[in-house]
């Protein structure tokens, strides 16, 4: 008989043999949760683009923005899809600081998110927050985790946060209305998405991140604003990130800086 604890269970496989999305962009925004192939992939990324991680940073730094914004609108729920490997300030963070009681659910697919989940899951005492492991290839499965029920009251409004994720998933609009249809009226969607029509880099990164084993598509304007059709937009509109409600003395960033689009919406 093995003398090993009997209570220690082997940790999720993590296949660090290739890389992921939410190690890449750890490593390119200066985390350590990342493995040697997250980091190559990172390093041929950086060479197409130095400026991605100038980039990431204002995704992140839009996403604060977008949360502080739709709590100040009175949102209290938010759903994180694509939630990441956690990084200060996380998104119960910056909305608790408006309203305590927010709830927040984070949801991702890479399991390195579950081991490092912790910073996720201590908010304020008022709130509360859940994470829910859930490919969003295949929505079911978030709909019918009991901690998502248990965090988030779906008959009301609830802020769905789709920052810098849809670049990894082919069908965007499906996935964006399959994820909206059972939120309540007033609810919102707040989104981030890499583009070609921006940083002029853009195109070769995405085939790097393609050829090294994450496959990533990229939308032009006209499909960054089908994804709110039946939604009432908020200004300004759909935007380069640093131009969505900039902060009062942020530094401009020219559109060419980033790669992304950012634009937030309601549903009547
Ligand atoms: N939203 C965070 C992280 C962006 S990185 C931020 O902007 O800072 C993209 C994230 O989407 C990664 O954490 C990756 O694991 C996650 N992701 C990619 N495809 C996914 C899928 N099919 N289902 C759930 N999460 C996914």
């Amino acid at each position: 008989m093995s003398d090993a604890p009997q209570h220690e269970r082997p940790g999720p496989d993590l296949q660090t043999d290739r890389p992921h999305p939410a190690r890449v962009y750890d490593h390119i925004i200066g985390g350590t949760e990342n493995f040697a192939a997250d980091r190559q992939t990172a390093a041929t990324a950086l060479r197409t683009w130095p400026g991605l991680r100038t980039s990431m940073l204002a995704n992140r730094a839009c996403m604060h923005r977008m949360a502080r914004r739709l709590a100040g609108l009175g949102v209290r729920q938010f759903l994180d899809i694509g939630a990441g490997i956690p990084s200060s300030p996380n998104l119960h963070e910056v909305v608790q600081q408006t309203a305590p009681e927010a709830r927040v659910v984070y949801v991702d697919n890479d399991p390195i998110v579950l081991a490092h989940a912790r910073p996720l899951l201590t908010g304020a005492p008022q709130g509360r927050t859940a994470y829910i492991q859930a490919d969003m290839r295949s929505p079911a499965g978030l709909w019918a985790d009991p901690a998502l029920h248990r965090t988030l009251d779906l008959s009301r409004p609830v802020a769905l946060m789709v920052i810098a994720m849809l670049q990894f998933v082919e069908d965007a609009h499906g996935l964006v209305e399959a994820l909206l249809g059972p939120l309540a009226p007033g609810s919102h969607l707040a989104l981030t998405i890499p583009t070609a029509d921006l940083a002029p880099e853009s195109r070769r990164l995405a085939e790097d991140y393609t050829r090294g084993g994450i496959p990533m598509y990229l939308r032009g304007r006209a499909q960054v604003e089908r994804l709110f059709t039946g939604l009432d937009l908020l200004e300004p509109g759909v935007v380069p990130i640093p131009r969505w409600h900039p902060a009062p003395g942020e530094p401009a960033l020219p559109d060419t800086a980033t790669n992304m689009y950012a634009a937030a919406a309601r549903k009547p």
